[in-house]
């Protein structure tokens, strides 16, 4: 590729040319969702916006050059709350394993259809306790974590540049902390990174008791075992900058002695619903499953491709409005494009120089949708069409039919095109509609040669 793929980074505050450590394998970890609900919108985004990363740098790198981690966090009060609430028949260990593995179970297939490629690696928080405990040691050792009250506290004193990724000096958040300072920590921004559990709580064995692990701790810890302990992007929401990532590094950093936990941090923004912040309590709290399959936004079920292309219409570091309006737009888009196959084609220039520009997918949609227009008089740009709307997650599929099935419709086309000549509108009507019950759109054109009408169909999406 003749462009050289820029990011904006967090941590510098700028867009700059991104050097991967090692381009035989380039590192990515991004914070995957905690295992207790179903997942909303706002959490199908940085899914969305990290894959379509991922498919951008296989591309440049080589498909066996990067490594994608994506947590999942199947420890915290949330779940435990809510395996009580649902099994509260059931011990703890089994009840918690029924919520975790049903809510896993369900945000695979959410983000499946929502058109993401599996990440390289997805490990379990519960997986990797002994890991947690490794650094938490070290910490402890190396004078930035101590024990009080029943918790292992990570010290924020103790580390010069603490608050560097959010740009909140220590200081202020002291000063600004609204919160009562717990008696036992040293300072109110100290966090937690082990604490005991009582005995209708998970716990594990450690050298400060029988206890379970903070939230934080989890992805060091991960991201350390998979990674390695300075890899190249960490990503998430806007929302975890503080206190989760900057706790993050925190810990990564004291435990390792190093510099940086990750070279680049990109977070995307904030998602809305028709205009407003979602909430529970709002009463426009909606789940990637109810749009998918439920016909609760909008009076109608949203198919995944039309939810992600509605998702990539905005710039990823932009705030997102939710909204049908939105979503009918990303249908009529994707409705105007063709099905096709790669086929070994390289995406085209203009698709990957947006993707390029730390990830301007608004861009790269506008080049997609110019090249799918193009394709209408040049067939021979339908390869290039398609490899470029796979880079973005967005290829329309081509619906198989078998040929029995294909040559019915096409004589029932045919009969219509008939009755139509003989100005039999009624039964040609009845073809048509009969067709559409079944899935089968009809759309009449005029022959530009001859003049005579012409009728095409497609399976509708
Ligand atoms: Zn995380």
């Amino acid at each position: 590729m003749g462009f050289s793929l820029k990011l904006y980074n967090t941590l510098t505050r700028e867009k700059a040319e991104f050097k991967p450590i090692d381009r035989q394998n380039v590192r990515m970890y991004v914070c995957g969702p905690t295992v207790y609900d179903y997942a909303h919108i706002g959490n199908a985004r940085p899914v969305i916006v990290f894959d379509v990363l991922f498919r951008l740098l296989r591309h440049v790198y080589g498909e066996n050059h990067v490594t994608y981690a994506r947590n999942i966090t199947d420890v915290d009060d949330k779940i435990n709350a809510r395996a009580l609430r649902d099994h509260p028949g059931l011990p703890l260990n089994e009840a918690i394993r029924a919520v975790t593995e049903k809510t896993e179970r369900q945000f695979h297939a959410d983000v499946a259809e929502l058109g993401c490629l599996e990440p390289t690696v997805e490990p379990r928080a519960t997986d990797n306790i002994e890991q947690m405990i490794g650094i938490i040691d070290k910490l402890i050792a190396n004078g930035h974590a101590y024990v009080a009250g029943g918790e292992v506290l990570f010290d924020t004193k103790s580390m010069r540049d603490y608050g560097r990724l959010s740009k909140r000096p220590l200081d202020e958040q002291q000063a600004g902390a609204r919160v009562a300072v717990d008696a036992h920590k040293k300072n109110p921004g100290d966090f937690v990174l082990w604490k005991l559990s009582s005995h209708n709580e998970p716990g594990w064995e450690s050298p400060w008791g029988r206890g379970r692990p903070g939230w934080h701790i989890e992805c060091s810890a991960m991201s350390g075992r998979y990674l390695g302990e300075v890899f190249d992007i960490h990503g998430g929401g806007l929302d975890l900058i503080f206190p989760h990532h900057e706790n993050e590094i925190a810990q990564s950093r004291c435990a390792h002695g190093t510099d940086v936990m990750a070279n680049v941090w990109m977070h995307n923004g904030f998602v809305q619903v028709e205009g407003r912040k979602m909430s529970k309590s709002e009463g426009n709290f909606i789940t990637i499953y109810d749009l998918l399959h439920t016909e609760t936004f909008g009076g109608r079920k949203w198919p995944g491709d039309v939810l992600r292309l509605a998702m990539l219409m905005t710039h990823y570091r932009e705030p997102i409005d939710f909204s049908v309006k939105r979503l009918e737009e990303a249908e009529r888009l994707l409705s105007k494009w063709p099905a096709a196959d790669p086929s070994g084609a390289a995406p085209c220039d203009t698709v990957l120089e947006a993707l390029s520009d730390d990830l301007n997918t608004v861009a790269a949609v506008q080049a997609l949708h110019a090249l799918a227009q193009e394709t209408q008089s040049d067939k021979a740009l339908l390869p290039v069409f398609a490899a470029s709307a796979d880079l973005l997650g967005v290829l329309p599929q081509k619906t198989e039919i078998d040929e029995a099935l294909a040559s019915a419709v096409d004589a029932l086309v045919a009969m219509r095109l008939e009755l139509l000549k003989a100005k039999n509108f009624a039964e040609a009507d009845k073809i048509r509609n009969e067709l559409s019950e079944k899935g089968i759109q009809l759309k009449d054109g005029k022959d530009p040669v001859t003049g005579e009408r012409v009728t095409t169909w497609e399976v509708k999406r």
